[in-house]
């Protein structure tokens, strides 16, 4: 927090919306519109309920087949199963560690030979911020007649081909919960370009409730909306959002420097065609490294109480998702064994990154 955000949240209190809807909401929802360059938007409690509302708005349900990114969070897949659809899962492509645009179009011809029918969905992710070939991946789906639910839950203010990543779906789904680029403690979005649909999730969102003056209800609805105050976080936070970007790059470029000559590669944008938010900064260590591997690099930084992560762990490996179906796998496999999310926080001062900086060049140093 660092701006307007509790004057919006007065305003909250003061005009007397302690409600999930309000002018707040709506503010929101304008505003994340223009930004993104989606004509419609959702304001909603979660990320995750975005992607639900999404896959219920296109029909999915039992026995539909939804391809899915194996490298990423389980929010992104968690909702095939709330529908009781089935989770195709993809490896991603080197370079830009998402989705393979041609393994995509191999799987969907399989599924196609398989079942008989076109999956209903297809939802890859821009993880840690890093364009995904989201075009190569729209044309693929368009092709097949297939929706795309673009998750760009981290990656807010991305862009590709100078078009903001979440617009180039079907469907795009942010999320504001505590860790991401810009946060409402817990919510999310879903924007679309179709305006029927997102009043569909505005309705299925509030309990699907029917007009009438008693409480009648003639489908299945949830309790996903935005509050309104939550809203007025959103709000504060989106006037920050172009100078957390410029931070998290910063914070990249921090990284790019101390890891200069080293064998330890920093994760890049593939092409000037992308421009990552760099929600995360992430590094791949080589291969069979004794020194240089993650194991050493997180035991060195805990020494000095510095927090680093793996990288999400692919949804493949996961026990919940063991039983669906997985194609290729080598490539997010090796990205989990060998890569490491490193402290990447807006508000890292210059003080943190040289403690950062004195803990990378001794690991570096003893590799030698
Ligand atoms: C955070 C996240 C989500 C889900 O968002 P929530 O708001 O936490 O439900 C989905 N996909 C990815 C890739 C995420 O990082």
């Amino acid at each position: 927090m660092a701006g307007n955000e509790q004057k919006y949240v007065a305003s909250a209190f003061e005009s007397n919306w302690i409600a999930p809807l309000g002018p707040l909401v709506d503010k929101f929802e304008e505003v994340l519109s223009g930004y993104v360059g989606v004509a419609h938007c959702a304001a909603l409690s979660s990320g995750t309920a975005a992607i639900h509302l999404a896959l219920e708005i296109l029909g999915v349900g039992p026995g539909d087949d939804v391809i899915v990114q194996s490298f990423t969070f389980c929010g992104s897949i968690n909702p095939v199963l709330y529908q009781k659809a089935n989770p195709v899962l993809v490896d991603s492509d080197p370079e830009t560690w998402n989705m393979d645009p041609e393994l995509l179009r191999e799987v969907i011809l399989h599924r196609i030979k398989t079942t008989g029918k076109r999956p209903k969905a297809v939802i890859p992710v821009h993880l840690y911020g890093m364009p995904a070939r989201i075009d190569e991946i729209v044309e693929v789906c368009r092709e097949f007649e297939i929706a795309v639910i673009e998750d760009a839950a981290e990656a807010l203010g991305s862009s590709y081909k100078g078009q903001k990543l979440g617009s180039f779906g079907d469907f795009g789904i942010l999320s504001f919960n505590g860790n991401k680029i810009i946060t409402t403690s817990g919510g999310g979005a879903l924007l679309s370009p179709n305006k029927d649909r997102i009043i569909k999730a505005r309705f299925l969102s509030t309990q699907a409730r029917d007009q009438a003056v008693h409480y009648q209800h003639s489908e299945l609805g949830y309790n996903y909306r935005l509050s309104n105050v939550l809203a007025g976080i959103g709000v504060g936070q989106m006037e920050l959002l172009e100078q957390f970007v410029a931070l998290r790059r910063k914070n990249f470029d921090f990284y790019c420097q101390l890891f200069d000559g080293s064998p330890v590669t920093v994760h890049k944008e593939s092409s000037d065609q992308s421009f990552s938010n760099h929600w995360l900064t992430t590094v791949v260590f080589p291969k069979d490294h004794e020194k240089l591997n993650k194991e050493v690099f997180m035991q060195a930084f805990l020494e000095e109480n510095i927090e680093s992560r793996p990288l999400w762990k692919p949804m493949h490996m996961q026990p919940l998702y063991k039983g669906a179906e997985m194609h290729g796998g080598a490539v997010c496999h090796d990205l989990f064994q060998r890569g490491l999310c490193l402290p990447s926080g807006s508000n890292l001062t210059n003080a943190d990154r040289d403690r950062i900086a004195s803990v990378v060049r001794k690991v570096l140093r003893n590799a030698q």
